[in-house]
């Protein structure tokens, strides 16, 4: 591979992705703010550059891997002069505010931006389930796509660098309000002398069928209509069982009461024969 990359910041996201461009063949320069970090990666054939700046100059492509919006800034302002001309990718965890602004910083500075947003842990970059973002320059996606493609499935999704982000935050809501759903079940049952690992015998398959109901409160969302028949309705999924059962084992009712709140106040609307789909609309208008 001819392309010359430098990747800075080598904490355990940037040791991984320079490690499959090291694996690869790509001739890689690595930089981190501490030094030692990259031992390994020289072993494995990179080279590593003293300065943030040494480490610019060396890459045609310049990936950042840091810690957040504020640390890419400390770490590029002062070099907006060498990275002009070059192709920037920011796989930093940024919002999408941060991640157009850093964009509209690079445009400024004569930098081709790439922002990416990372579904994956260390260990899973390279392997199968690393998922990545994409948004900001498609020029830089469609050149850069075999490269990217060593860390994981990429996907691009338009010239708005905020794009990514956008996606990378609305999956992780849908994750970590799974989570607490799980964490409220295993709640649940442990005063029955259940312990969290038999829980997540029976709910791994269980939540992972009900994400076949998805596709169907989709079709519903973008119809726009709630009346559509076949639909689970806003009534008939009452959570009070589920938050008097709550209450009885002396645990948290907040998980479920904030699905309950989202439910009520479309039925207090007069929606209660309508789709359950239809809470979306309490997520759309704040109460
Ligand atoms: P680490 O905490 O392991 O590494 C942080 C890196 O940022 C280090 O290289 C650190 O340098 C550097 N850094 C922090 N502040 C500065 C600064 N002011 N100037 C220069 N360098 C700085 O984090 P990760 O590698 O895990 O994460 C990196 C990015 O990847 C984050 O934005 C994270 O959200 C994202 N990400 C991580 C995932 C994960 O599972 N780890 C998953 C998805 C995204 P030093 O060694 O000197 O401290």
């Amino acid at each position: 591979n001819s392309v010359q990359v430098s990747v800075l910041g080598l904490g355990a996201m940037g040791t991984a992705l320079a490690g499959a461009l090291v694996k690869a063949g790509y001739a890689t320069t690595c930089w981190n703010r501490s030094p030692g970090k990259a031992d390994e990666l020289v072993a494995q054939g990179a080279e590593v550059a003293a300065t943030a700046q040494d480490a610019v100059l060396a890459g045609r492509l310049v990936v950042v891997c840091l810690l957040d919006h504020a640390s890419v800034h400390e770490v590029l302002d002062p070099l907006s002069d060498e990275l002009a001309g070059r192709t920037l990718v920011n796989v930093t965890t940024t919002s999408p505010a941060q991640s157009r602004e850093l964009a509209d910083w690079a445009a400024r500075a004569g930098v081709t931006y790439l922002d990416g947003g990372i579904m994956a842990v260390p260990d899973m970059i390279g392997g199968p389930g690393s998922s990545i973002l994409y948004s900001g320059s498609a020029e830089v996606f469609d050149e850069y796509k075999p490269l990217l493609e060593l860390w994981g499935t990429s996907t691009y999704f338009g010239e708005d660098a905020g794009l990514a982000s956008l996606y990378d935050l609305a999956l992780l809501a849908g994750m970590y309000v799974m989570f607490a759903g799980f964490a409220h079940g295993a709640a649940m049952v442990a005063p029955a002398g259940v312990t969290a690992r038999e829980f997540a015998a029976l709910a791994t398959p269980w939540l992972a069928a009900m994400t076949g109901a998805f596709e169907g409160f989709a079709a519903v969302v973008d119809g726009g209509d709630y009346t559509v028949a076949g639909q689970q309705s806003l009534e008939f999924s009452s959570l009070d069982h589920l938050l008097a059962a709550s209450s009885d084992q002396g645990i948290s009712t907040e998980v479920v009461g904030m699905v309950q709140r989202l439910i009520r106040r479309q039925i207090d609307a007069g929606h209660g024969e309508e789709s359950f789909a239809r809470i979306i609309e309490s997520i759309r208008q704040p109460g």
